[in-house]
């Protein structure tokens, strides 16, 4: 280590047998590392401080990075089946732990414990799932002279660069293919949800030795010092698409390899056939679940115009119903959005949709400039009725409780609205015409196309956008890959 490594372990402890869900700190060569500066991050339903977290320094990031160094030459060379074992075990703490991680997630991120419950689940099926794979050597050719083997070896230290919406399922995500492949991973959390991947990075210590899973957390200054260094091989990133190309930017330097889950603008297309009673219900559901702020959210509706009108009041009679309040309630479908950035963001829409004076059929009271005048920020579900196609609010991704409605009549010109985007992450086509609906699904431009529902995913599909919604993918035996070098290996029999 060097010296200004070893200066930044100052105060350095190790972790305590039992977590404790009220102090925080970053996790490096498998210690617990407190900073000179700390910040905070907020309840977004009550706008309270949440308590001190650490504010990483360019030294601490050189000791994360030569710790990760070291614990990879170890780690790279421990079979694949006890790098498995110690995933698992670390999945089955996770789910001991259930309720002190759903009710921190809900106080940091806002979103109703029953969901952030849900959160957990999802994040012990990610890891269980990534361990009960295993990537083997593959012959290409053989005869009786040489035989030709592909081979995966691990790349080094990866950085996972985790948002805010989703931070303990997206960080195992990350955590669980670059380990089980035998890289050692630091992780960044979002600066406004730091503190689940802290407690989650710090249970990790009883399963994986020292520097194989390290966080640090810091400020906006993080990111960019973490992937510019040239230690990591590469950056495992989900956000925003316009981080996304800063981080590749930065990436391209070294040469590190990227994968990159970006934004989203995904069009729901419900054809003329559908049960408008049950159908209705669940297009409002997943596009506010979680307040919109999901990247696969439905973000555009497309509604045949033979049932626009009817198909338009279900979905509003159903928003109307959606409870709307601090997820530590019970009975609460959605809390607050995340953050003030976020909230100035979303309220930039409301504002559009004002000016442009669009007709609204459920919510639509732009949220108060102050969000201290409700206590939290509170968001309405929101349904714009059939605005412009080049409206803000049917191009861009509002990534919060604000949702545009347009008509459609001929399939080639939905397809055609539809694919009219940079975007490319997910799609929906709702229809009791199977074949009418994989016609239509067939020709849409997205990394995840469902038929009759959205959302769903599956951790042994791969995972991924098209266009500016990412490069690379996630999940199953193709996303182990994405953290590994391939090597073709020519073995001559004879020499
Ligand atoms: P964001 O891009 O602002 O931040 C994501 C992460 O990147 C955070 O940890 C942030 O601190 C870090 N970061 C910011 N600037 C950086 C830089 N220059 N270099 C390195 N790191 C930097 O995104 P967000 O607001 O946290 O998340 C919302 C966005 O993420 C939405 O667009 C959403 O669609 C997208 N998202 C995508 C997926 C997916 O899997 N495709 C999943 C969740 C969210």
């Amino acid at each position: 280590m060097s010296p200004t490594a070893v200066h930044s372990m100052k105060g350095a402890k190790d972790p305590p047998s039992k977590l404790d869900f009220t102090t925080f700190h970053n996790v490096i060569n498998g210690k617990l590392v407190p900073t000179k500066k700390t910040r905070h991050g907020i309840n977004p339903a009550t706008l309270e401080a949440l308590p001190e977290v650490p504010v990483s320094t360019p030294e601490d990031v050189d000791a994360a990075m030569d710790a990760g160094k070291a614990a990879f030459k170890l780690w790279r060379n421990t079979p694949w089946n006890e790098r498995s074992k110690a995933v698992n075990a670390f999945a089955e703490a996770l789910l001991e732990h259930k309720a002190e991680f759903a009710k921190l997630l809900t106080k940091e991120q806002g979103k109703p414990i029953p969901m952030a419950e849900n959160e957990v689940d999802t994040a012990y099926t990610f890891l269980t799932t990534f361990a009960s794979l295993q990537l083997q050597e593959e012959v290409m050719a053989e005869d009786d002279k040489k035989q030709t083997i592909v081979r995966y070896t691990p790349l080094g230290i990866v950085v996972g660069i985790v948002p805010w919406n989703f931070p303990i399922m997206l960080a195992c995500g990350k955590l669980a293919p670059a380990l089980l492949t035998g890289n050692s991973i630091v992780i960044k959390p979002s600066p406004f949800t730091p503190y689940c991947d802290m407690k989650l990075v710090e249970l990790g210590q009883r399963f994986f030795p020292a520097g194989v899973l390290q966080i640090l957390s810091g400020d906006d200054e993080l990111g960019p010092w973490l992937t510019a260094h040239p230690a990591p091989a590469k950056i495992s990133f989900t956000g925003s698409s316009a981080t996304g190309k800063k981080v590749m930017e930065s990436a391209a330097k070294t040469l590190k390899r990227v994968t990159l889950e970006l934004g989203g603008k995904d069009p729901a297309i419900i054809c003329s056939d559908v049960d408008i009673a049950s159908v209705a219900p669940q297009i409002a559901t997943m596009a506010f679940l979680n307040s919109g702020q999901v990247c696969l959210a439905i973000k555009r509706i497309y509604v045949h115009a033979a049932i626009y009108d009817e198909f338009r009041d279900a979905v509003a009679a159903h928003t109307r119903k959606l409870v709307l309040g601090n997820g530590e309630a019970a009975g609460v479908f959605m809390g607050p959005v995340q953050n003030k950035m976020q909230y100035e963001k979303v309220s930039e829409f409301f504002s559009d949709v004002e000016a442009r004076k669009m007709k609204i059929v459920a919510g639509g009271e732009a949220p108060p400039a102050d969000p201290a005048k409700q206590g939290g920020y509170y968001i309405k579900p929101t349904i714009i009725d059939a605005p412009p196609d080049n409206s803000r609010i049917a191009m861009e991704e509002p990534f919060g409780p604000i949702v545009p409605m347009m008509k459609w009549d001929s399939e080639e010109d939905v397809i055609a609205r539809a694919n009219d985007t940079q975007m490319g992450l997910g799609a929906s086509v709702w229809s009791k015409d199977l074949d009418q609906a994989a016609r239509i699904a067939r020709q849409l431009e997205a990394g995840s196309v469902w038929v009759n529902t959205h959302l769903e995913v599956d951790p042994m599909a791969p995972f991924g956008g098209h266009k500016e919604s990412g490069v690379g993918f996630e999940f199953g035996l193709g996303g182990l890959k994405q953290f590994c070098n391939t090597q073709a290996l020519y073995m001559k029999k004879k020499a």
